[in-house]
């Protein structure tokens, strides 16, 4: 796609502009930006925790809140932000305008809560820049073409940012966030995880997709798809952080890119199922039918003609299964259905992975020295994830962390430490 030389997008999550200091934090940020770049468009996420709220808001009027109302209760808290921000830039003597994704011409398919954009109408956009505005316009939401107010899931602001970078052909992508860059783990369960120069966009998703919150896999996906560099980095400074793009990948420099976890994580069970083909896809298309996600899957043979199919799926989807759940139940597809929502999942991820020897059993045996259990394993190319009780989630991550990260005595090339 065609680069518009000077076009930047910077998005700000939640966690930058928790609070009105924070938001004139994030003007004074963007108004010091426009030294640098001549056209600058700013997504920005619903402030602090206000989604959070707004969604528990919900499930106290509501026993299952979904649908049109529930997006249009969410959507506004990214309404809140946008105009908040515009008011402190337009203080500061930067012309700037607010808008919302109906404004801005964001469409996308009509799934409400898990919405994708389908294409940005980019005209009024362009217009304001040509007028010298800084653009700032509401994550996560969308608009259909029957004009309901759509979202795009949670975390969603980062797939606006992405999609509003592709469109406008920007020559980067800014994920302006609470830390440094991405990082080999979480560092709130691994204070001292490294910041990573650079990774290949291959690497990204599978970090995010296995949990690396700092990024939304979707996100990644989309600036692949359309050739955007991302830039993943510190709203509280103005340092380098995490460059994303092509080729840039740091299986030269390290064998484990990630330790990712996932705590909000459910196992589901079919016991006793009928060993014949076609069983599995009754069971996943109905899933899918229901836009519930697996991330997971493990079938195995119990008896003889009899098999045992095991799932993980995101906790947020488990109410909409349990309906298919006591159906197959009912109609003895399996003899049982168990549901464990005391699971997490904890990921090795590398672009090597599947090449090099040895890493997964290292994995296993860091957890064994700490006699944590493995509930489920699964593998591809670039990651291997367990199963594990959600109690132990934050001890499996440090060991395993460490099992890759402290056994070298300096910092491999390209490799920064945090808050460096
Ligand atoms: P935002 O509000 O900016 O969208 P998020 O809370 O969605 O921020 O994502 C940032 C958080 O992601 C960080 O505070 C950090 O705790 C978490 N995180 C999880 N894994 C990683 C990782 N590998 N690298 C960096 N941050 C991570
Ligand atoms: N505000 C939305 C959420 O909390 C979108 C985002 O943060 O990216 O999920
Ligand atoms: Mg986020």
């Amino acid at each position: 796609m065609r680069k518009t030389p000077g076009l930047v997008v910077q998005k700000y999550g939640g966690t930058s502009i928790g609070s009105s200091a924070r938001v004139i934090a994030v003007a004074d940020r963007i108004k010091r930006s426009l030294q640098t770049v001549d056209r600058l468009v700013v997504v920005v996420s619903a402030m602090g925790s206000t989604t959070d709220d707004l969604v528990a808001l919900a499930h106290k009027v509501s026993r299952e809140p979904r649908g049109r109302e529930m997006d249009l209760l969410l959507a506004s808290g990214e309404q809140i932000a946008v105009s908040t921000l515009g008011l402190a830039l337009q203080d500061r003597g930067v012309p700037a305008v607010s808008l919302t994704a109906a404004q801005c011409g964001i469409r996308t398919d009509g799934v409400f809560n898990l919405a994708r954009i389908q294409s940005i109408d980019t005209r009024r956009i362009q217009g304001e820049l040509d007028g010298g505005r800084v653009v700032i316009i509401t994550g996560f939401q969308g608009i259909t073409d029957s004009h309901e107010i759509t979202t795009l899931g949670r975390g969603g602001s980062d797939v606006t940012g992405a999609a509003v970078a592709a469109a406008l052909g920007a020559e980067a992508c800014d994920i302006c966030t609470d830390v440094d860059g991405v990082l080999s783990a979480d560092p709130r369960l691994v204070p001292d995880a490294r910041r990573w120069a650079e990774m290949s966009y291959e690497e990204a998703i599978e970090l995010a997709s296995s949990g690396a919150k700092v990024l939304h896999p979707r996100a990644a996906e989309i600036c692949m798809s359309y050739g955007v560099p991302i830039h993943v980095r510190s709203s509280f400074t103005d340092e380098a952080g995490t460059w994303i793009r092509a080729g840039e990948s740091i299986m030269e420099q390290a064998e484990v890119v990630g330790v990712t976890s996932d705590k909000k994580v459910a196992k589901v069970t079919l016991l006793n199922v009928a060993d014949r083909p076609g069983i599995a896809a009754e069971v996943f298309e109905e899933l899918a039918d229901r836009n519930i996600s697996i991330r997971l899957i493990i079938q195995s043979a119990s008896s003889e003609s009899r098999a045992r199919i095991t799932f993980i799926l995101d906790e947020e989807f488990v109410d909409g299964a349990l309906e298919a759940l006591d159906r197959w139940k009912a109609e003895q597809l399996a003899s049982d259905v168990l549901v464990d929502r005391d699971v997490a999942k904890i990921s090795i991820v590398g672009s090597g992975l599947g090449s090099t020897p040895g890493l997964a059993a290292r994995m296993f045996k860091a957890l064994a020295r700490e006699g944590i259990n493995i509930d489920c394993i699964s593998s591809s190319e670039m990651k291997v994830a367990c199963v594990i009780a959600s109690r132990h989630l934050e001890r499996a991550v440090k060991v395993v962390h460490e099992e890759f990260f402290k056994a070298q005595p300096q910092p491999v090339a390209g490799v920064a430490s945090t808050g460096a």
